[in-house]
């Protein structure tokens, strides 16, 4: 069977991860039917006030950067091309005058006051405001600049949603839609159905937002002898708090933004095809094949998913030691390019890859390396009170800092071969020849090289930073106390 989906955004914005999941789906639907499955991107334009420029290249970009190719739409075309719905005009007025014809579409003539003026009745009446109450007696022949309406002939309608299930609803909110507007553009309402239908879109997935309108859609389907596509309404991503659906203003942020945060694009498909979906397995983490070979609608939930970025940090964790791991370092290394701290800028790929190499396992983001990495660069700027807060150094005078200090130095001057072992192996016996606990010992060398509150192994770290700048930051320290 052929499965033609499609992502069909309005170019008003940024793509934020609340709505990206309704190209995500898609993609998997029809990648899965290999190649009896088309993927088509459509940029539904037709609200000229709200374009946004450059947000239709931001869309392009998004879904490229996650890797979800489309087989027709914009830059790689297609037999259904334009894929622009403000260049599909003339399609549009093809497909109103057969409603016209058929006598279920009409010229509204009706000023806007006037429209305005029925609303305000209704309201004032508590009632809902249906234009079909309101439908003008005298109808002049259609041309630019008149709206055009659907005539709506209500009744009630079943229909089967793939996730939601067996739907019903009454005639009640059914309407005279209107279909062109006063500008001569499609509404969404009319367009997407068109186009639908004229690129063959067996499934249409999209936000469980336009369930409420999916009678008035019926309605047309029925009016233009359409067989109705599949329809899969892909329940909202609620924001961390509350019961609300997930947008711009609880903080979504696009998700390109979290490319510059340093999240990979394989923790991002990961985490939001998971977002209200599994295989009924435990697995969570997934490749964008394995995705691809486990997708099914009936396993998309029904009820909201709720955003976390927390797990969102934990597949991104996740995927940067998978990748480390499986793909090797320098495939890790080549996704860090723009998030090492200034310092690093005059130093080879291969030091940054030796950095990268003891680091990478405590990475939550790639932007982490800024903050994490800085030290192994640029000499840190001491910090005395950092050492003497160190709830494990507190206790100590400093003399015996000090004098710590400089037995480390001279443990370590001695140190014939710098290797991570010789130097753990170094570390060891110090530890009895001074009697210190490794808290105490290891805190104090770990600070004094980085004044960082973090950094990896100590071996390691030492034998990264090289002898000489080891030894020339332990004694810088052993001068300023
Ligand atoms: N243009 C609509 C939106 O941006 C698309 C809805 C649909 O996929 O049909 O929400």
């Amino acid at each position: 069977m052929k499965i033609v989906t499609r992502f069909a955004p309005s170019p008003t914005g940024y793509i934020h991860i609340g709505n990206v999941r309704s190209a995500i789906y898609p993609y998997l639907l029809a990648r899965q039917a290999g190649e009896n499955g088309i993927m088509i991107l459509r940029i539904e334009d037709t609200d000229r006030a709200r374009h946004v420029e450059g947000a239709t290249e931001l869309i392009e970009d998004t879904l490229e950067w996650l890797g979800l190719n489309w087989d027709e739409g914009p830059i790689v075309g297609g037999p259904h091309r334009p894929y622009f719905q403000s260049e599909r005009q003339e399609i549009y007025h093809r497909w109103a005058r057969k409603l016209i014809e058929s006598g279920r579409a009409y010229a509204d003539p009706t000023p806007p006051e006037q429209i305005e003026a029925y609303r305000k009745e209704c309201s004032a009446k508590k009632i809902p405001f249906l234009y079909r109450n309101f439908r003008p007696k005298d109808t002049p022949e259609w041309q630019p600049g008149i709206p055009l309406r659907f005539k709506a002939e209500p009744r009630p309608y079943t229909w089967h949603d793939e996730v939601m299930g067996d739907l019903s609803a009454g005639p009640e909110i059914q309407d005279d839609i209107i279909l062109i507007k006063r500008d001569g553009y499609p509404t969404y309402n009319f367009a997407h159905i068109v186009d639908d239908a004229e690129m063959g879109v067996t499934h249409v997935m999209r936000g469980a937002e336009y369930l409420s309108s999916t009678p008035n859609y019926l309605a047309l389907y029925d009016a233009l002898g359409l067989e109705r596509p599949k329809l899969v309404s892909l329940p909202h991503i609620l924001a961390p708090q509350g019961n609300k659906k997930l947008g711009k203003r609880d903080g979504a942020k696009s998700v390109t933004e979290y490319r510059d945060d340093g999240i990979l694009s394989e923790a991002m498909l990961n985490y939001l095809a998971c977002l209200g979906w599994n295989d009924g397995t435990e697995q969570e983490i997934y490749t964008k094949d394995e995705l691809i070979q486990r997708f099914s609608l009936d396993h998309i939930q029904s009820s909201g998913a709720r955003y976390d970025e927390t797990k969102l940090l934990w597949y991104n964790g996740q995927w940067l030691r998978r990748i480390y791991d499986e793909q090797g370092p320098e495939a890790l290394y080549a996704r860090t390019t723009r998030f090492w701290p200034e310092s690093a800028s005059s130093y080879d790929d291969a030091y940054k890859l030796k950095v990268l190499s003891i680091i990478y396992d405590r990475l939550k983001t790639l932007s982490d390396l800024r903050v994490m990495t800085d030290y192994f660069f640029a000499d840190p700027v001491i910090d005395l009170d950092m050492l003497t807060n160190n709830k494990f150094l507190k206790k100590l005078s400093e003399s015996t800092i000090e004098e710590l200090l400089k037995q480390t130095i001279q443990k370590l001057t001695d140190l014939k071969d710098w290797q991570a072992d010789s130097l753990q192996q170094a570390l060891n016996e110090l530890l009895l020849e001074t009697g210190r606990k490794p808290a105490e010992l290891f805190s104090l060398i770990r600070i004094a090289l980085s004044f960082a509150p973090f950094s990896p192994a100590l071996n390691l770290t030492l034998e990264v930073l090289g002898r000489d700048t080891s030894l020339s930051r332990l004694n810088a320290v052993a001068r300023s106390i």
